[in-house]
């Protein structure tokens, strides 16, 4: 993993496949450097309307108008498919022996929506990426401990078929009437989605996490919980040079 101080993170893994292009970028990373980083290697990139749902793109040419949902896959060189976040969770696939990847953003209305197992799906059904020989790779998110949900949201993912592992639950003050503070639920939307990939037969040991820190409580990446008015978004991009 590169450091904070570099414009953004990769995986060593991803930098170790020929012609991909990877990266997580950090907050003071702005649009147009990274727009000029996907011209300097004559990549042309594909920024959707993003949703907080579960359409997922195949990218077979360039799109003639801007494409609104949270998932992209493509095994096309040329492309730079981005998935812009601030809290939310980037994943990055990539199907090194079909020459297939994905970018896919995993907020909690994503994850629940199992978007990330939608995209890998469609990877397959396109590609035949098989799960067991795909590898990806997490961004930087908001960290368990800073991310409360409401119980709907809690019961929701349940719902779904995650396991109730992925919540934490923050208990009422010591000697604070129970009724009156009801608990708190912290959703890791990290732990979800390494659980969703486990379910559909990726290894564990190709499921990298880049910069494993928390966007609320880390500075130099963007988190909307800490500023609601900042528009910015960081840009985290997968595509295949060649
Ligand atoms: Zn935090």
């Amino acid at each position: 993993m590169t450091g904070l101080k570099s414009p953004f993170l990769t995986v060593p893994r991803f930098a170790a496949v020929p012609g991909l292009v990877h990266g997580f970028g950090r907050g003071a990373w702005t649009e147009s450097d990274f727009l000029a980083f996907a011209e300097g290697r004559g990549l042309k990139t594909v920024i959707m309307r993003q949703l907080h749902a579960d359409a997922v793109h195949r990218l077979a040419a360039a799109p003639s108008r801007k494409l609104e949902g949270d998932a992209l896959v493509t095994n096309v060189p040329g492309f730079l498919l981005v998935i812009r976040t601030a809290d939310c969770l980037p994943v990055l696939l990539v199907d090194e022996p079909n020459r297939a990847v994905a970018a896919v953003h995993c907020g909690w209305r994503g994850t629940q929506e199992r978007v990330l197992e939608k995209a890998v799906r469609a990877m397959g059904e396109a590609y035949g990426s098989r799960p067991e020989e795909t590898l990806a790779a997490l961004g930087p998110c908001i960290g368990a401990a800073c991310y409360e949900v409401g119980p709907e949201v809690r019961s929701g993912h349940l719902r779904a078929g995650f396991p109730a592992a992925v919540f934490a639950v923050r208990g009422h003050a010591p000697g604070a009437d129970a009724s009156l503070q009801p608990p708190k639920y912290l959703l890791d939307l990290r732990a979800a989605n390494a659980w969703l990939l486990e379910t559909l037969g990726f290894v564990r040991a190709n499921v990298f996490n880049a910069g494993p820190v928390c966007t609320h409580c880390e500075p130099r990446l963007l988190s909307y919980r800490r500023n609601r008015t900042d528009p910015r978004r960081m840009f985290n991009f997968i595509g295949l040079s060649s």
